[in-house]
């Protein structure tokens, strides 16, 4: 097929995320990706500046990985996982369990980071339920979080930002916190907990758990809070007996500059939602971590089992992928790379701060964050990066880059250049 029919195929026939179909914003067809370039099928290279969401931490067609996938594809791809178990998901359980913080030691294998969340919030409910507090079953979350499309994952996301109003009528209601308003950087306020404390305090004889996004709040803002408030958070469900899930399917491996955004505040939820950056960004694969407590909490009286049991519940070719991307990792100096990063994309966004147009530049760990005053234009910001040769794909007001962790920092500069350039061009 050539391009131009490729294309044509494409536009009549396939749903991109978040797109028309009458009226679908141009794409760009890719005819392969290797390292930090992505390159279309007309013969350009793109500087990736986004690890495909997070995911591609070790750049695209890693040699290591590419042959981990080769070699289990040889082996055996799937084996349904009821009844059966294989080597990939015991040593990619061994590993999660060790890189993960203390006391969580019981890992459920999924689909994706959506399901995982789902998860999750099954465990929490059924762990209140076996344990004898049925009336548990409700959760509590903070504002401008996001955690998912699904639907449990949607009714935790941010009401305003997310998909409350389109599918109020299907959605349980729960209940949401004010968002922290101490960033990361900033001297802790301890007023910043007191609409969280409130909710918990009134209504946790309801509450099954908390969920929120660990000091990285992802899709709902691009907001990097204090960890102090996670730390509290902490207390406050100890007190009111409220699970803690914490959803580092974004933060998780490395991205904001601990192996884990929990590890910012030094606690242990008592259940965490892995993705994404788990194989690398070779396929989908996502893991719940939960403590020994609500593993066996879950599976005490009726039914006595977790009800939740994918098609493709820890897939060999995925685990296998993603034990070698873990390996890969923590055999790499990747907090020298996080951190060469979060020093160049300071540096290079810093001019940013001086245009009209831009409120705000945040930068934490490999995450870089440009928020302006208006919504960029879509189609016209994503030519003029293409034009450049980056690959930044904005969304509502917020330009952000997450560049996979080998990016030279030739690239980095390049990336970051063409960032304030682009901006610097947007709403005149
Ligand atoms: N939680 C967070 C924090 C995320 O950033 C995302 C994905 N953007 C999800 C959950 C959902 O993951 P997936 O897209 O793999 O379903």
């Amino acid at each position: 097929m050539d391009t131009q029919t490729l294309l044509n195929y494409d536009r009549d026939h396939l749903w991109h995320p978040y797109t028309s179909m009458k009226d679908p914003l141009p794409v760009y067809p890719v005819e392969s990706a290797a390292g930090v370039r992505i390159r279309l099928m007309d013969g350009r290279e793109l500087i990736d500046g986004m690890a495909s969401w997070w995911s591609a931490i070790h750049g695209y067609s890693h040699p290591v990985l590419v042959q981990a996938l080769q070699e289990q594809a040889a082996r055996m791809s799937h084996v349904m996982f009821g009844g059966l178990t294989h080597g990939p998901a015991v040593e990619l359980a061994k590993l999660l369990v060790e890189m993960a913080p203390a006391g969580l030691e019981k890992v459920f294998l999924c689909d994706s980071g959506s399901v995982a969340v789902e998860v999750a919030m099954k465990m929490a409910i059924q762990y209140h339920h076996a344990t004898g507090n049925p009336e548990r079953c409700r959760f509590l979350t903070i504002r401008s979080g996001y955690h998912g499309d699904t639907f449990h994952a949607m009714s935790v996301s941010d009401p305003q930002g997310g998909m409350h109003h389109l599918f109020a009528g299907s959605l349980p209601q729960y209940f949401f916190a004010d968002r922290p308003e101490c960033l990361f950087s900033h001297v802790w306020d301890e007023g910043d907990i007191a609409s969280f404390a409130r909710l918990i305090e009134q209504h946790h004889k309801e509450l099954c758990a908390v969920i929120l996004e660990p000091i990285v709040q992802g899709a709902g803002g691009m907001r990097f809070y204090h960890p102090e408030y996670l730390r509290q958070v902490r207390r406050l469900c100890d007190n009111f007996g409220v699970l803690l899930i914490v959803d580092e399917i974004a933060t998780g491996f490395g991205r904001s500059g601990t192996l884990f955004g929990c590890d910012h505040a030094g606690i242990t939820p008592d259940i965490m939602c892995l993705g994404k950056a788990i194989t690398g960004g070779t396929m989908t694969l996502a893991a719940v971590l939960a403590t020994a407590e609500v593993g066996l909490g879950v599976s005490q009286g009726s039914p006595g089992v977790f009800m939740h049991g994918p098609t493709f519940m820890g897939n060999p070719l995925a685990c296998h992928v993603a034990c070698a991307s873990l390996r890969l990792l923590l055999e790499s100096d990747w907090q020298q790379q996080v951190g060469r990063i979060e020093q160049l994309l300071e540096e290079g966004l810093a001019p940013c701060r001086e245009l009209a147009q831009v409120q705000d530049v945040r930068v934490l760990g490999a995450i870089g964050v440009v928020e302006m005053k208006e919504p960029v234009r879509m189609r016209e910001i994503q030519a003029a990066f293409v034009e450049r040769g980056v690959w930044v794909r904005p969304f509502g007001r917020l330009v952000y880059v997450m560049p996979p962790y080998c990016i030279a920092e030739e690239d980095l500069q390049t990336l970051t250049s063409a960032i304030v350039k682009v901006v610097a061009g947007e709403g005149q």
